[in-house]
């Protein structure tokens, strides 16, 4: 194809494309515009319409009508005029998904959120003095009462509370760290780039699966500051293995002591990123046991950091404790200011927090630790109200179908802690299998992804689409999953 040809061929076509007013005028639009905000509609048209004239200038042959833009435009600006940001439906049995927004909340931490931002509320001020308060304080009398710290401080998330405490503590100097620890997180939080942006020098020790006490004591100089001790909580290394404890690292810490002050060099802290920052002990529930946020402290670290939306189920934040002489120099930081928390997070975190105080009352109330524990049996009878759900909805397609457009029956299922939790637990538990006699499972699986109001995740397996019971949050949901499945047969007589 010659470019003059196709210049003077498509000129013709792209100047019938229409205005974007003429597509406003379109029926199509008319109707809309009672429901959709004009300038996501005008949006929606000219995006449209750009679209057309790069397909027109690629293809010669190519033709295009303004009721054809009219109609791709009006799907645009349906899908644009929707909020981004939406509940989800999760049944997945991967209880903390980091794409799904981990934790879901407990009510009283919801209720707290609501309380405080819908009118002023204590962020800053301190009532009993009439005066000026700190955010900080917020949490921190809980979080010392439940770990057995002394302080604590609640930042951003658990990322930031790494940086700003090997950036308070460790830069320009050394950072001592087992191999067999050096992980990274996911989106990019590894913990090399982390000792680079805070200008800690980092020095590894040992080897992938064993270190040594005596690593940590030959890797010791003058300029180290902090031993790091990274809880490997998303992968597990089996077979011959050995890690130094942060009890045994605070008795090295402490055997250099004498020496350091004799030379006026300040005390080797200990630090461990506990990861999950779990504050309930998961093997009295049948669970592999996981090190607690008390149990790091009662081991000596002089600091402990953790994630206030994994296993502490509460909202996204990074939680530091240890002695107070460090977190008030943390506090000073100017990274605690530029990391901290909003108001509403900081009610999540602190009612989720008082919840601990009462160890049932977490388990059962908190919904990250209630999906945890959940007894088989109790998983079970969800999974069954979930299929009896699915088939009422299904009973009302008799008329489009005689058959039955799926096959309904329970199975079980392996979930999952997710987000970097409980590595390698399978907690067993059901689903709701369905096998399809009309349609397929992987076009209903984006159907419910796509097309429903909510989107609802489910998991294809064996051609069967499976929805973990495990998960799955209110008999609410089990309703929209239940609607959303039906619309999509009734999708295929349409
Ligand atoms: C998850 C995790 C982090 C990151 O925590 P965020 O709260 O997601 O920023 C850091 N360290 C460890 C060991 C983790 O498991």
């Amino acid at each position: 194809m010659s470019k003059k040809a196709s210049d003077i061929s498509c000129s013709s076509n792209i100047r019938s494309l229409p205005q974007v007013e003429e597509v406003l005028k379109h029926p199509l639009f008319i109707q809309l515009e009672a429901t959709i905000a004009r300038p996501i509609l005008v949006d929606a048209v000219r995006k449209t319409i750009a679209e057309k004239r790069v397909l027109l200038l690629e293809d010669e042959d190519k033709v295009t009508s303004r009721d054809e833009i009219a109609r791709d435009a009006f799907l645009r600006a349906v899908v644009n005029a929707r909020p981004s940001l939406r509940h989800v439906i999760n049944a997945t049995g991967i209880i903390l998904h980091t794409n799904l927004g981990r934790s879901v909340l407990a009510e009283e931490a919801l209720d707290a959120v609501v309380a405080v931002a819908r009118g002023y509320s204590t962020l800053e001020y301190n009532v009993d003095e009439l005066s000026r308060g700190s955010r900080h304080d917020h949490c921190e009398q809980l979080l010392c009462v439940l770990t057995g710290a002394e302080a604590a401080i609640a930042v951003n998330n658990n990322a930031a509370a790494v940086l700003m405490v090997l950036s308070e503590f460790a830069q320009d100097k050394e950072v001592v760290v087992s191999r067999g620890e050096l992980i990274e997180i996911g989106g990019a939080f590894r913990i090399p780039d982390i000792m680079n942006l805070s200008h800690a020098q980092m020095v590894e020790v040992g080897t992938t699966n064993k270190t040594h006490p005596s690593d940590y004591e030959r890797a010791t100089t003058d300029d180290t500051a902090l031993y790091l001790k990274v809880h490997t909580s998303n992968y597990q290394i089996i077979g011959f293995t050995e890690s130094v404890s942060a009890k045994e690292m605070t008795h090295i810490a402490s055997s250099f002591k004498e020496e350091r002050q004799a030379k006026g060099l300040s005390e080797i802290l200990v630090y461990e990123d506990l990861g999950s920052g779990c504050l309930l002990d998961f093997s009295a529930y049948g669970l592999p046991h996981e090190p607690t946020v008390k149990e790091a402290i009662a081991q000596g670290c002089d600091l402990v950091s953790f994630s206030g939306d994994k296993l502490l189920g509460s909202a996204q934040a990074g939680i530091i404790v240890g002695s107070k002489k460090l977190i008030d120099r943390l506090k000073k930081n100017p990274f605690a200011r530029a990391m901290r928390l909003d108001k509403m997070t900081l009610a999540a975190l602190e009612a989720t927090l008082r919840l601990y105080l009462d160890t049932e009352q977490a388990r059962t109330k908190i919904p990250t630790l209630r999906m945890l524990t959940s007894p088989y049996d109790a998983t079970q009878a969800r999974a069954e109200e979930l299929r009896v759900c699915i088939e009422e909805e299904l009973n009302t397609l008799s008329a489009l179908s005689p058959e039955p457009c799926a096959d309904l029956f329970l199975v079980g299922e392996i979930a999952y802690a997710g987000g970097g939790s409980l590595p390698g637990c399978e907690i067993p538990s059901v689903a709701v299998a369905l096998r399809f006699n009309q349609g397929n499972a992987f076009d209903c699986e984006q159907y419910l992804v796509q097309q429903t109001p909510n989107p609802i995740i489910a998991r294809v397996k064996h051609d069967h689409l499976l929805f973990d019971a495990r998960t799955v949050l209110s008999h609410d949901e089990m309703k929209e999953i239940a609607q959303g499945i039906k619309r999509y047969f009734a999708s295929l007589y349409q």
